[in-house]
């Protein structure tokens, strides 16, 4: 098996590691890090939780110390473009504690927080900026920061990127980079449009990839509820009433539904709080720090947000809203059953997001378990599929259907039969023979299984 002394990473970075108590490299690190250390360009498929940051992040630290100078005022020598602040910041306090020591400066940059103090910073040269690419591109036309000596280049979570509509500042910063240099280029998934990009930044890359999409979801426990758009609040009050859940993120499609959520369950006694792009920067730390000490038990977060997100030990994850990328699914449950643990992940699925769960059941090949709703709440309306009319192009992928599209219907005929209205067999129903397990077993035997590795 690979070992970490296995590398020729400099023996202080080798230290670095040991103190931060890991010992085998993971799968990402065992591919990247020998290729990288060849100062070669790397193309790799990977998520977060993956362990991607240091693969990147090690073999940069060593080229830095190893080809020791200072950067000169404005300028960096390694830039780490992000998505999100929240990565960025992430990412950042990362490289600063591998390279703890030694010499380097390492600093973040990110719109939301006043721009002077990161000028101030760049104004001296830095060895590492990790920015997001607005804020980058704000600093450039401040004339605060040159990218001509930039010798390493890292593009994280491309996909991303590309969803939140980064396209433009990054072709602006490709011709402002000096052509020879090293760039390591990551993305979770690799579509047409992603490896476009990628050839415009790499040059011969080594591919590494770990990891496809599926297997984290394969090792969370995965249940859906078929519910009533209108019910799913009182369904996730009743359900954190009942289950207590130590640490558990729920997503919300919108920003306002995520702001909806937590002010419903503020207005029975339940504290949590939300995270999203509308959020200024201090609330953004403040409730991301709150969720991380167990100061709050419940992080409501849009998929933005939650990118980059890295807090061990989240037992549940909700779906409050079902995404319409069934990518973002896997991200989303991905964010619990870190590190090898297992983890819970409850889909409300409202009828008119029965297709989204039928794509991420193409998409990860897991079928859901179906938990049936609790007494006293109303079988969800017929899900209503637009029929398909000979030489009509069909609906865009991704294309979110509109809420009122299908009917409420509240009284539906189909009251009292088991799986949510869907039936047995039904789209991401597991089929069995005892019919769907009741909502709060499903919880419970989680709790249950986790006792038992606890005591195992
Ligand atoms: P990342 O995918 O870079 O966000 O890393 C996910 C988590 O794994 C972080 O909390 C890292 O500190 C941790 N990690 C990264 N590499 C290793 C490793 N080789 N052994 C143990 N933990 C690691």
């Amino acid at each position: 098996m690979t070992k970490f002394s296995d590398f020729a990473l400099a023996e202080p970075i080798q230290k670095r590691v040991a103190d931060g108590g890991y010992t085998t490299p993971s799968p990402i690190q065992q591919q990247a890090i020998p290729p990288a250390l060849e100062g070669k360009d790397i193309l790799g498929i990977a998520q977060t939780g993956t362990g991607k940051t240091a693969a990147f992040s090690l073999p940069a630290i060593h080229h830095l110390l190893t080809d020791k100078r200072r950067a000169g005022r404005n300028e960096c020598r390694m830039l780490v473009l992000a998505p999100t602040r929240e990565l960025a910041r992430q990412i950042a306090d990362s490289m600063t504690g591998y390279s703890k020591g030694l010499g380097l400066f390492v600093t973040s940059a990110f719109g939301g927080v006043p721009i002077n103090r990161q000028k101030r910073i760049l104004e001296r040269g830095v060895d590492v900026l990790v920015a997001t690419p607005g804020r980058l591109l704000d600093l450039i036309d401040q004339r605060c920061l040159t990218l001509s000596k930039v010798e390493i280049l890292v593009l994280d979570e491309a996909d991303q990127m590309l969803d939140l509509g980064f396209i433009v500042p990054l072709k602006k910063i490709v011709p402002m980079l000096p052509k020879k240099r090293q760039s390591l280029f990551f993305s979770a998934t690799m579509p047409k449009t992603i490896s476009q990009l990628a050839d415009q930044f790499l040059t011969n890359p080594v591919q590494v990839s770990v990891a496809p999409q599926s297997t984290t979801a394969e090792r969370v426990d995965q249940k859906v509820t078929y519910i009533n758009q209108d019910d799913k609040q009182r369904l996730l009050k009743d359900f954190i009433n009942n289950e207590n859940p130590d640490h558990m993120l729920v997503f919300t499609q919108t920003k306002h539904g995520a702001d909806k959520v937590v002010k419903n369950l503020m207005a029975v006694g339940i504290h949590s709080a939300a995270i999203h792009g509308n959020k200024s920067q201090p609330q953004r730390e403040r409730a991301l720090g709150d969720f991380k000490k167990g100061k709050i038990n419940i992080l409501v977060a849009t998929d933005i947000a939650a990118r980059g997100i890295d807090v061990d030990g989240i037992t549940h994850v909700i779906n409050f809203d079902m995404p319409n990328v069934s990518e973002q699914y896997v991200h989303r449950i991905g964010r619990t059953a870190r590190a090898g643990a297992s983890g819970i992940s409850y889909s409300l699925v409202a009828p008119d997001e029965r297709q989204f769960l039928r794509d991420v059941v193409k998409l990860t090949g897991v079928k859901p378990d179906v938990i049936a709703l609790p007494e006293g709440y109303d079988e969800p309306a017929r899900e209503e599929v637009a029929p398909r009319i000979y030489g009509q192009k069909p609906k865009k992928f991704g294309a979110r259907p509109t809420r009122s599209g299908p009917p409420k219907n509240k009284h539906s005929s189909r009251k009292g039969r088991p799986g949510g209205g869907s039936g047995r067999g039904g789209p991401g129903s597991n089929a069995s023979s005892d019919g769907p397990k009741h909502w709060n077993n499903g919880a419970k035997s989680f709790k249950r299984r986790q006792a038992r590795k606890a005591d195992a």
